[in-house]
């Protein structure tokens, strides 16, 4: 059996558990219809919010090989890609709202692939610290930039729907290399740019 269908045999088997321990509570679990395909879907979606690190990392490999030249030397900013991640200390949802800018090396990613390239890294089990810096990283080193920079704001359901109940509070972190860690005016540049007000678009 492959790794990715024993992970999803063994998450089902996971909810089926959860399940029990709800009908513990005096929850219907057992004749209410709506638990009936509970721990398949519930399965299907946990696995949807967690990659498996090769497809990650194929994809990325594959974006990488398929750069341009890049024509410019101004800052690239993908910024406030709205991504969802899982926090690992309670396997809660986290919602990420991301930028990440580079200056560009002889080449340049295209820019629908930057925002896949946050959404692809937020799909882990990991602190939003280390996704800061492994973003920054791969936008520095694997893409040969002059600098790479990343911003996130999250929303922690395990801090905003339970324990401390924080609703409104977001975690900011920020990783920077290269020219950005350097030059004060460059960091100062994006901060200022991805903290403006969004564009109300709706
Ligand atoms: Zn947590």
């Amino acid at each position: 059996m492959s790794n990715r269908a024993e992970a999803a045999l063994k998450l089902e088997e996971g909810y089926r558990k959860i399940l029990e321990a709800i009908d513990l509570m005096g929850y219907p679990v057992k004749t209410d219809d709506n638990f009936a395909e509970t721990s398949g879907r519930a399965a299907r979606a946990m696995s949807e919010l967690i990659k498996p690190t090769c497809e990650i990392n194929e994809e990325i490999d594959l974006m990488l090989s398929r750069t341009f030249p890049a024509r410019y030397d101004e800052m690239v900013i993908s910024k406030y890609n709205i991504s969802f991640g899982m926090c690992p200390h309670h396997l809660l949802p986290v919602i990420y709202r991301i930028s990440v800018a580079y200056l560009p090396g002889s080449r340049v990613l295209g820019i629908s692939k930057l925002s896949r390239l946050v959404q692809l890294l937020a799909r882990r089990p990991v602190l939003q610290e280390d996704l800061t810096h492994e973003l920054a990283q791969i936008l520095f080193e694997r893409l040969e930039t002059r600098g790479s920079a990343a911003y996130i704001e999250g929303l922690h359901l395990c801090m905003a729907a339970r324990g401390i109940e924080a609703h409104e509070a977001r975690v900011v972190t920020s990783g920077v290399r290269g020219v950005f860690r350097d030059s004060p005016a460059t960091r100062q540049e994006f901060l200022d740019l991805v903290t403006a007000a969004p564009l109300n678009l709706l």
